[in-house]
């Protein structure tokens, strides 16, 4: 199953695409995990974006496509991934299509995690918190300041998807504010109904 997974920063999308990931035995492939791997790795990619990535703005889509492009088409994602953190624009939307026409595959389910924005800044806060707690270190853009352009850039650029994909006929739209185990129930539920 080829599955893209849509929702805001907070929303629970990243915990729920690794658990999905391993229940349906399909890659994650997480944009923003690959980004923060090429900014570690200071590749040419990595440096351009660190940035951007830290102020909370999205990075250029054909960076983010060039990534995408190379890794969808690796073996292991050969019967399935489950795309987190892509497309975030409708030209990432655009360019996910041709790169899956061109090589004869479709997506299967887009799924929307709905969540209430107020709650967002909490929970990401929260995260911020609980990591200096546990002696990690935060997200450099779990921030207060980072935070906001976030969802603002959320808002502009990748909230439009969900009529994008509803025009498709492939959205399928669920609660994200129900407890994690509930979200996954339903996640599920949604992919096979
Ligand atoms: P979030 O918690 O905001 O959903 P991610 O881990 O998905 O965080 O992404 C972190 C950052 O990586 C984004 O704020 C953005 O700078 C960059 N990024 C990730 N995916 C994309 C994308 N598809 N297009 C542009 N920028 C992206």
């Amino acid at each position: 199953m080829r599955i893209v997974l849509l929702g805001p920063p907070g929303s629970g999308k990243g915990t729920q695409a690794t658990r999905l990931a391993q229940r349906l035995g399909i890659p994650e492939l997480s944009t923003g995990d690959m980004l923060r791997a090429a900014v570690s790795a200071e590749t040419p990619i990595g440096r351009k974006a660190k940035a951007m990535m830290e102020r909370g703005e999205l990075v250029p889509d054909e960076l983010v496509v060039a990534v995408v492009a190379e890794r969808i088409l690796r073996p292991d994602a050969k019967n399935g991934f489950i795309l987190d953190g892509f497309p975030r624009t409708i030209a990432q939307a655009a360019a996910l299509d041709d790169i899956l026409l061109t090589n004869g595959l479709n997506l299967d389910c887009v799924v929307e995690l709905k969540v209430d924005e107020e709650v967002l800044l909490g929970r990401i806060l929260n995260r911020a918190k609980e990591a200096t707690t546990n002696g990690q270190t935060a997200r450099v853009d779990d921030t207060e300041g980072a935070l906001r352009i976030r969802l603002d850039e959320y808002r502009r650029q990748t909230a439009p998807l969900a009529d994008y994909y509803r025009a498709k006929g492939i959205l399928k739209s669920i609660d994200g504010l129900q407890p994690v185990n509930k979200v996954a129930t339903s996640l599920f539920e949604a992919l096979v109904a």
